[in-house]
């Protein structure tokens, strides 16, 4: 039999999820903060509701674990914002997995097999970026995390201690039990809009890489010092931030994107020669060997303008995310589901980070999009026409369900159809 999901139950799921953290039309839950654990405590009830063997972790993880399931799909999304976020960004992948859920149990599912949820902690990077998904996995130290402070220099720990989180045990990526993970997402950008087309087939997740680049030079009177004497660092990295935007333009592909997104001068004064500049560059792509390329490209143009200008420079990866392809079968599996719902689809890369990055290292792993209203996200104007959302979680749920057949010796009967 064919899962069917309940639209309204989901549609209900997700208003009342809104609620909390309501900040205009958006939300704001800070990883940690009050209104993150009371969503996380109202996910923890939705999860055992559907029938879930369900906690929070010492990491802030709410799992859900279908009881006596020997293979499991891995399914959800993250329930914490940026601030002054939109409802959807990882709150429609949690609400989908829970109706995932609900609807494959009154369904059914193949002997031995199940579903479990994840409603992974701090995605969004208050404390860590991806910090739920990546403790998860087992991808990161003690050491690192003792480590991990919010921009205010508070400590990770503290904020766990706070919650009443830190301590207990955590939840682990099972590679024998969880042969896939599946998130239904938002897209967060206007390709889908443009296209027309209401479900996005993630195939890749890009690569990123950010640099620091810092040039000093010596700070003098503006008005006295003669310009071939000057040792100006705003000079230099004006001169590089310029050359690098056009390198970028001239070497890169159809999808890479950058951006240079913070600049600062010091000491800043109008008649003052500056003594220091420094600035991020950021750049993404589905190649990680383009993006190194262009990291040498840039180290060569940083040398350049600072050697034009006396001064000297440093120049550091301040952030280096490596992309990760989507896991063949489960691409097919999404392609398939919705071809069967009738509905049309699009494969498409992700160019933002996402817990299903960090997963699919481990395990197949795949991702749904439904369109973003204007491409608008990581603001409380983000916004989904409910037609879309219901499309998402309709394909995600048949897409999980092909999963669970398909592990089991159920062959056949895909044969059959
Ligand atoms: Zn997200």
């Amino acid at each position: 039999m064919t899962v069917e999901i309940d639209a309204d139950r989901v549609l209900a799921d997700l208003r009342e999820l809104r609620r909390i953290g309501a900040l205009e039309s958006g939300v704001q839950r800070l990883a940690f903060g009050p209104d993150d654990r009371r969503a996380r405590e109202w996910l923890l009830e939705r999860f055992t509701e559907a029938g879930l063997e369900a906690r929070i972790d010492g990491v802030g993880n709410v799992f859900g674990r279908w009881p006596r399931a020997r293979r499991a799909v891995l399914v959800g999304s993250h329930s914490d914002t940026v601030p002054r976020g939109g409802w959807l960004d990882g709150a429609l992948g949690v609400v989908a997995a829970v109706e995932v859920a609900r609807a494959l149990r009154e369904v059914g599912v193949p002997d031995g097999a199940g579903v479990d949820l994840v409603s992974f902690a701090d995605e969004e990077g208050t404390f860590r970026g991806t910090l739920g998904s990546t403790v998860f996995c087992g991808d990161i130290g003690d050491a690192e995390l003792d480590d991990a402070r919010d921009a205010t220099g508070r400590p990770l720990r503290d904020a766990l201690a706070e919650a009443g989180w830190a301590g207990r045990e955590l939840a682990r990526l099972d590679a024998e039990r969880h042969h896939a993970f599946a998130e239904l997402h938002i897209e967060q950008g206007p390709r889908l809009e443009a296209a027309g087309v209401p479900i996005g087939v993630v195939t890749a997740i890009v690569s990123m890489r950010r640099l620091a680049v810092d040039f000093h030079g010596r700070a003098d009177h503006a008005g006295t010092t003669p310009m071939s004497m000057r040792r100006d660092a705003g000079a230099a990295a004006i001169r590089f931030a310029a050359r690098a935007l056009d390198l970028l333009a001239q070497r890169g592909g159809p999808d890479t994107v950058w951006n240079i997104g913070h600049m600062a001068l010091e000491p800043g004064a109008g008649n003052v020669v500056p003594s220091r500049a420094m600035l991020l560059i950021e750049h993404r792509d589905v190649s990680d060997e383009r993006l190194s390329e262009f990291d040498e490209a840039l180290a060569q143009l940083a040398a350049a303008a600072g050697a034009e200008h006396g001064c000297t420079h440093s120049l550091r990866e301040v952030v280096h995310l490596a992309g990760v392809e989507m896991d063949p079968d489960v691409v097919e599996a999404v392609q398939a589901s919705a071809r069967e719902l009738g509905v049309q689809s699009m494969p498409m890369t992700s160019g933002a980070g996402h817990d299903a990055m960090i997963i699919g290292r481990h395990i197949p792993a795949g991702m749904v999009f439904v369109p973003s209203i204007d491409g608008r996200s990581h603001d409380v104007a983000e916004d989904t026409r409910e037609e879309d959302l219901v499309t998402g979680v309709r394909v995600l749920a048949r897409a999980v369900q092909r999963l669970l057949n398909a592990e089991t010796p159920v062959k056949a009967v895909g044969a059959s159809t």
